[in-house]
């Protein structure tokens, strides 16, 4: 049965769904969002995500957990559902200067993690690993959970808020978990809050396979669950507009081609999908804390796929924990998972 507390949230993001799926095993949950999936406008980022699960680098153990809850969670749905728009793939992972760990935290964490002797590298890498990954492709992804959600009670509201009450007072709710990615500059005030612009393309290709350059420039192919593509990419900048830069697009092809061993050679710049869009960035880093009545899970800025589900588990032991005294513990990781699992047990049928 469940608690008769009611738990607001805001934003329909990865962030605010991942919160929504997991509170909703237990609590009565409403969203108010501006955009919700299905939506295709650049004022959010979760559309626009690559999405790759490539494992951060950082020293933080609760950086790291929330990392590792979050790869459990797609790795489970990728090997249990073939249409959410979740898949493994193998990942090679290169490096182009000195001066990053060549022991990472993740080697445990990831499958199949190797190093590439260094006879295999390709000209200019340095150091490079391979792994078994996974991407996500935001535009299934999103509206399965969505519907996924719709079935377990969770009450979608469209409207853009201007402040934090408001959206108590919309939801009905005594505690609100704001998840607004970027709109929480404005809601918490929060001036550290900012977008980071990235450019990709979407192009028909039957790669199958991760690619990720790491160093002098950022570059990587990603492919599209269930799309008949890839999305190449990368690129961060401070712009704020829409427009796309032509010369970035052959830019980000020659770095392609480059590490694909011209995989990419004959693509036709003028026969690609371009993508534009905003990472909700924070100089201080993802938040993830509770203040009072309100629950902040905002700022992973090119990562909130990638921490989305361990953001989720986090919250739940700041809702639980009541935000005082509170450890983030594998037990309660483990326990949150059983109450999950035991709500889709009723769920499969519905699906
Ligand atoms: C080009 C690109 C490539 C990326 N690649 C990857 C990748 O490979 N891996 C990865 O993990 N991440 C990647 N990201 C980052 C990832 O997409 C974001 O970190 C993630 O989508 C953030 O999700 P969110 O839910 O926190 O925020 P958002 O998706 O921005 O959602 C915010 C929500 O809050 C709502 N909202 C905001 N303000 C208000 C308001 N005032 N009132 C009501 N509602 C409001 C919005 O409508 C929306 O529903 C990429 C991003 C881009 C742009």
């Amino acid at each position: 049965m469940k608690d008769s507390t009611h738990i607001g949230i805001i934003g329909a993001g990865i962030t605010g769904l991942a919160c929504a799926h997991i509170l909703s095993s237990k609590y009565k949950v409403i969203i108010v969002a501006r955009d919700l999936p299905g939506d295709l406008g650049t004022k959010w980022a979760s559309p626009w995500g690559g999405a790759v699960f490539h494992p951060q680098a950082t020293n933080s153990s609760v950086l790291r957990k929330m990392q590792s809850d979050s790869f459990a969670f797609y790795e489970k749905l990728a090997k249990e559902n073939s249409t959410c728009g979740v898949q493994m793939y193998p990942m090679t992972e290169y490096f182009d200067t000195e001066g990053f760990d060549k022991d990472p935290w993740y080697k445990s964490l990831m499958p199949d993690y190797r190093v590439v002797p260094s006879s295999e590298l390709p000209p200019g890498i340095v150091f490079g690993v391979k792994y078994t990954s996974l991407a996500i492709n935001p535009l299934i992804f999103l509206p399965w959970l969505e519907s996924r959600l719709l079935g377990r009670g969770v009450n979608f509201f469209r409207k853009e808020v201007s402040s934090l009450e408001e959206a108590k007072a919309i939801t009905g709710s005594k505690l609100l978990i704001n998840a607004s990615g970027v709109g929480a500059k404005h809601l918490a005030n929060d001036t550290s809050v900012h977008p980071i612009r990235g450019q990709t393309m979407f192009v028909k290709s039957d790669v199958e396979r991760l690619f990720m350059l790491e160093g002098t420039e950022y570059t990587y192919i990603i492919p599209r669950p269930l799309s008949g593509g890839v999305i190449i990419g990368g690129v961060k900048s401070e712009r704020l507009d829409t427009d796309v830069d032509a010369s970035l697009k052959a830019n980000i092809l020659a770095r392609v081609n480059r590490i694909s061993k011209g995989a990419f050679a004959n693509v036709d710049l003028e026969d690609v999908q371009d993508i534009v869009g905003f990472r909700p960035g924070r100089r201080e880093g993802l938040r993830v804390e509770r203040v009072g009545s309100v629950v902040h899970a905002y700022g992973a800025g090119g990562a909130g796929y990638i921490y989305s589900f361990g953001v989720a588990v986090r919250v739940w032991e700041l809702v639980e924990g009541g935000g005082a005294g509170y450890i983030y513990s594998f037990g309660v990781a483990v326990r949150v998972w059983e109450l999950v699992e035991g709500g889709e047990k009723d769920l499969r049928g519905k699906l």
